[in-house]
């Protein structure tokens, strides 16, 4: 049992001072406010639960900055998925683990504690599958190991090239599973997470141009009460792809083919009418926003306003990695409202109500829902982890209570981040992942061969 005094702490009920925290097999046994310092070691600065990433593909880390010159005619998401086709095409096993692992070192250092990984790259570059079907889903669970990361771990299924089930184009072989060949698949990525301490396996079918109905409720019925996260209506061009092949919009094929209940987290979600806002709001699903990524591909605007009036819930991605912040994601969201609606503290829901402190702490409770783990609050039961922002940093030292997220989300970012623990264990110490180095250095190796 490890005995923690937090200077500062953000409860379920609030702030609190001298929060006194047991800690037992990386969960938290007690939490007891104004508690004495004695026997306790202390934690100065102000501790809030650490924020899980909803949405990642890790390997996506190498590659950012590699999409950003402007090419023959009217760059899009379609035009940067070729890019990103041709970086995966070399990969090996060691470089998908040296990716992640570093790839989960930032997000641990950007106030991160708990991935889920959307992970659809399964075969070797000819296509084939690796001796051990899950390969690399066990080097995506070694780099969690690495690194502390908690780990939610999302074997995709993908099967089709496009709608009506389309043949898989040569840059896809990667990715491709039938419904059998899949089942292995989850069977073996369960294998590789039971190695990683509170891990869980969820179930991924890519986004509905790459499964069949028939496929898709094939693989939902694997799923038991785990998570389910699919990728949805992202682009425009998607959405018109579905209306052609179905005669209706992502969104709301899903809700009448398939259960959508609080199992399933639907990414993306960026174009959709009001029956579809109010549809998923209705289901108890989560969004999964990706704010930074979706301004980087020019995906879009969530209809964020619409959405948390109808009492939606939602959490955050990293999706492609090309900037890693917990902070930034949120301030992205607020900020893609602003300018959609030409106004301020649109995401509060009333006077006086802090917009870091309400998007914070909707983020954690749909976070933890999508990620299927006691996470995403101080609290009895719940896994210790816990960003500790540094109560010195300039923007935070004069301010105090829902001022302090404020400044972390709008002004400081992840500079303000002092001490990370995930189970209870300090993995990030002034700002820096304890094994940081090491980690650096093999990644730097796999991208100097990569990119050679
Ligand atoms: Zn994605």
């Amino acid at each position: 049992m490890r005995r923690f005094l937090l200077d500062h702490a953000l409860l379920p009920g609030g702030w609190a001072r001298n929060v006194g925290l047991a800690i037992e097999g990386g969960m938290i046994a007690a939490v007891e406010p104004d508690a004495s310092a004695e026997g306790r070691e202390r934690i100065a600065g102000i501790a809030l639960p650490g924020l899980p990433n909803l949405h990642s593909h890790t390997f996506q880390r190498g590659m950012a900055g590699l999409a950003e010159t402007r090419g023959p005619q009217g760059d899009s998401f379609w035009t940067w998925r070729q890019v990103m086709y041709r970086f995966l095409g070399s990969l090996t096993p060691d470089d998908v683990e040296a990716i992640a692992a570093f790839t989960m070192m930032e997000m641990l250092e950007g106030g991160f504690t708990a991935l889920a990984e959307f992970h659809y790259l399964h075969h070797d570059a000819e296509g084939r599958p690796y001796g051990d079907i899950a390969e690399l889903s066990g080097r995506i669970a070694a780099a969690a190991q690495d690194t502390g990361m908690g780990l939610t771990l999302l074997p995709v299924f993908y099967a089709q090239g496009g709608f009506g089930g389309a043949a898989p184009s040569e840059g896809q072989r990667r990715f491709i599973n039938d419904v059998g060949s899949y089942a292995r698949l989850v069977e073996g990525a369960r294998k590789a997470a039971a190695k990683v301490d509170d891990a869980v396996v969820g179930i991924a079918p890519h986004s509905l141009r790459a499964v069949t109905p028939e496929s898709l409720r094939d693989v939902v019925a694997m799923a038991g009460r785990g998570p389910i996260h699919i990728h949805i209506a992202e682009q425009v061009k998607e959405v018109e792809d579905c209306l052609a092949w179905s005669g209706q919009r992502p969104v709301a094929w899903l809700l009448d083919h398939a259960s959508v209940d609080q199992r399933w987290c639907l990414i993306h979600a960026t174009h959709l009418d009001a029956q579809e806002v109010k549809g998923i709001a209705a289901s108890g699903a989560v969004a999964g926003l990706c704010p930074i990524t979706e301004a980087n591909l020019g995906d879009g605007i969530f209809e964020g306003v619409s959405y948390l009036s109808a009492g939606g819930h939602f959490g955050v991605g990293s999706d492609s990695n090309i900037e890693i912040s917990a902070a930034g994601e949120l301030k992205q969201f607020e900020y893609s409202q602003r300018l959609k609606h030409r106004a301020r503290n649109v995401l509060a829901e009333r006077e006086g109500q802090s917009t870091g402190r309400s998007l914070y702490e909707k983020a954690l409770t749909g976070g933890a829902q999508a990620l299927g783990r006691r996470i995403g609050a101080i609290a009895e039961g719940n896994r210790a982890d816990l960003v500790v922002l540094d109560g010195d940093h300039p923007d935070l030292a004069a301010v105090s209570g829902d001022r302090w997220i404020d400044s972390y989300l709008f002004v400081a970012g992840k500079s303000a981040i002092d001490t990370v623990f995930v189970a209870g264990r300090a993995v990030v110490m002034s700002g820096r992942h304890v094994n940081r180095e090491a980690i650096r250095a093999r990644y730097a190796r796999a991208m100097a061969r990569i990119l050679a």
